[in-house]
């Protein structure tokens, strides 16, 4: 059993089970995706709609979901606090932080 699925039958709420499911595919996406991107078969970076994406929603929903339980998904997690991804270069994110401290 994954750790998705241990967290979502510990929660025991239908939302929780879904959730699980979905990250349990998630995580095996984002396996695949990131050994595409490592053999260099994906040279042009990600995609909006690859796995890197995904992590910040799917984190979002874990943390609404399971409190602090989703702490222990630590790939998830990982990924998800990864902003800076291979997908994020060159997406406008520099346009806003310059605030004087
Ligand atoms: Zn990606």
């Amino acid at each position: 059993m994954n750790p998705y699925m241990l967290i979502g039958s510990a929660i025991g709420t239908v939302e929780a089970a879904a959730l699980s499911q979905r990250l349990a595919a998630w995580h095996d996406a984002m396996v695949m995706h990131e050994r595409r991107l490592r053999v260099g078969r994906i040279n042009h970076g990600c995609g909006d709609e690859c796995a890197h994406g995904e992590a910040r929603a799917l984190w979002a929903e874990a943390v609404a979901t399971f409190g602090r339980r989703a702490h222990d998904l630590s790939f998830l997690r990982s990924r998800a606090m990864t902003v800076a991804g291979p997908c994020e270069s060159g997406a406008g994110s520099a346009s806003s932080g310059l605030s004087p401290a």
